[in-house]
């Protein structure tokens, strides 16, 4: 299985459910969607509408964050992963980069993922160096820290999915080499065996995926999926980069 996250960031309006109507249309018809599922992230105040209205289609919605306790508490603002789930998403990011730069620690972290998995949401967890990290050498050592001060080896695998997204890459329009993202992945999938005996979950990488970029992606060892931004806001461009993977 692969999967085609759609991360809208601070971005959607009700009607943007026109967007998805379009990538749920072409999935309909498309004769690969068997081999792939479609996620979509909008932001907090769409997930309700849009997760009743794709309940019976072909999108997955999930949440971009969580709060890092179970149900309800005294937080200003914080939505908890029990909320995000009685509303209908089915998925939840976990330690978006643009998160953990806004203060998310390794603890919270934990507890987000925690408590996200009790309340039966799956996680796309994410990890990634920065550009000074890659500079100095450091990604390897940066991203098993990631993974192994946040999830636990009596986590469910099964409702886990990691996202490699180096930050220098976000919206940057500059993405790994070949060789570079193989080496990668195969250190990512082998740190995750190390923690869930010896099963790995899903890797997808993240990181100014486009519709003419994704074909190196595609004959990659390892990349069970993308992690889309920027592209996913256009329905055009989240459908071609579909579409060229299995071109
Ligand atoms: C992201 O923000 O997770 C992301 C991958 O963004 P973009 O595709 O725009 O680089």
């Amino acid at each position: 299985m692969r999967y085609f996250i759609g991360n809208w960031k601070m971005f959607g309006v009700p009607k943007s459910i026109n967007i998805l109507n379009k990538i749920n249309s072409f999935y309909s018809k498309d004769k690969n969607r068997k081999k792939y599922r479609v996620i979509i992230t909008p932001p907090y105040t769409l997930i309700q509408t849009y997760a009743k209205y794709f309940k019976k289609k072909n999108i997955y919605i999930g949440s971009q964050n969580c709060y890092q306790k179970d149900q309800f508490s005294s937080n200003t603002a914080a939505v908890s992963p029990y909320m995000i789930r009685q509303v209908g998403a089915q998925y939840t990011l976990v330690g978006h980069s643009d998160n953990r730069s806004e203060g998310d620690t390794d603890i919270m972290l934990k507890n987000k993922v925690k408590f996200a998995l009790k309340n039966n949401l799956r996680v796309v967890f994410c990890i990634g160096e920065n550009k000074k990290d890659k500079k100095n050498k450091k990604t390897f050592g940066v991203l098993k820290r990631q993974l192994t001060r946040v999830l636990e080896k009596n986590f469910n695998v099964n409702n886990i999915i990691v996202a490699y997204e180096p930050i220098w890459s976000i919206g940057t329009g500059k993405i790994p080499t070949k060789a570079d993202l193989e080496n990668i992945t195969f250190y990512v999938k082998k740190v995750l065996k190390s923690i869930f005996k010896n099963k790995s979950p899903a890797v997808l990488y993240g990181g100014s995926v486009d519709g003419s970029n994704v074909r190196m992606f595609r004959d990659l060892r390892g990349i069970d999926g993308f992690l889309v931004g920027g592209a996913s806001k256009s329905s055009k461009k989240f459908i071609d980069i579909i579409k060229n993977y299995y071109r």
